[in-house]
């Protein structure tokens, strides 16, 4: 099984340090240079029964300054494109603008998305299901998951389940 998966998510929710997790030392390619207008490759997780490429989508978060229809275009069309997308969260942080314009940018592709909630190692455990709540009202994920990047929980299951939709 192989496939391509798009992290996305606000800044410092903890994209970087999800794929170092997973690709720890298993790496096969990490690079900055774009491999196309597009997107570029994070990492690739190679085992015995799956290769999974990480894309990283520029310009699907709210940008700073207005992006121009033309950008935006073509990030709609880089998360057309890929098999599965991760939709990063901090548990910490909740629901806010910067989210709401994602889920604005999901509803416009037909992609299965994944919610992963990052940082549970933040939360007290009761306060994650107003969040899931919060969120299934408003888009219908895949799946969702909480995870912690940092300390490793729920990783290895994140990833099967990625696998399974590959
Ligand atoms: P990115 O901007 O989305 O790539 O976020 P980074 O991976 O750079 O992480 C931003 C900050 O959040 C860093 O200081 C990380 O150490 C921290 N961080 C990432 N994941 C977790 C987590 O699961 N728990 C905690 N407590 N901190 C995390
Ligand atoms: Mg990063």
């Amino acid at each position: 099984k192989s496939g391509f998966v798009a992290i996305i998510g606000r800044p410092n929710v903890g994209k970087s340090t999800f794929l170092n997790r997973v690709i720890g030392q298993k790496i096969a390619i990490m690079s900055d240079k774009p491999q196309t207008t597009r997107n570029k490759i994070q990492g690739v997780y190679t085992d015995d029964e799956a290769q999974i490429i990480f894309i990283d989508t520029p310009g699907v978060h709210k940008p700073k300054h207005k992006l121009g229809d033309f950008m935006m275009k073509v990030a709609l069309n880089a998360l057309r494109e890929v098999d599965l997308i991760l939709f990063m969260v901090n548990a910490e942080e909740g629901f806010g603008r910067g989210e709401a314009f994602i889920i604005e940018r999901l509803n416009e592709v037909n992609t299965p998305v994944f919610l992963v909630i990052n940082k549970i190692d933040r939360v007290h455990p009761d306060e994650l299901l107003p969040i899931i709540d919060r969120y299934k009202d408003l888009y219908t994920f895949a799946e969702i998951v909480p995870i912690s990047a940092l300390e490793g929980n729920n990783v290895e299951r994140l990833l099967e389940q990625i696998k399974q939709r590959l």
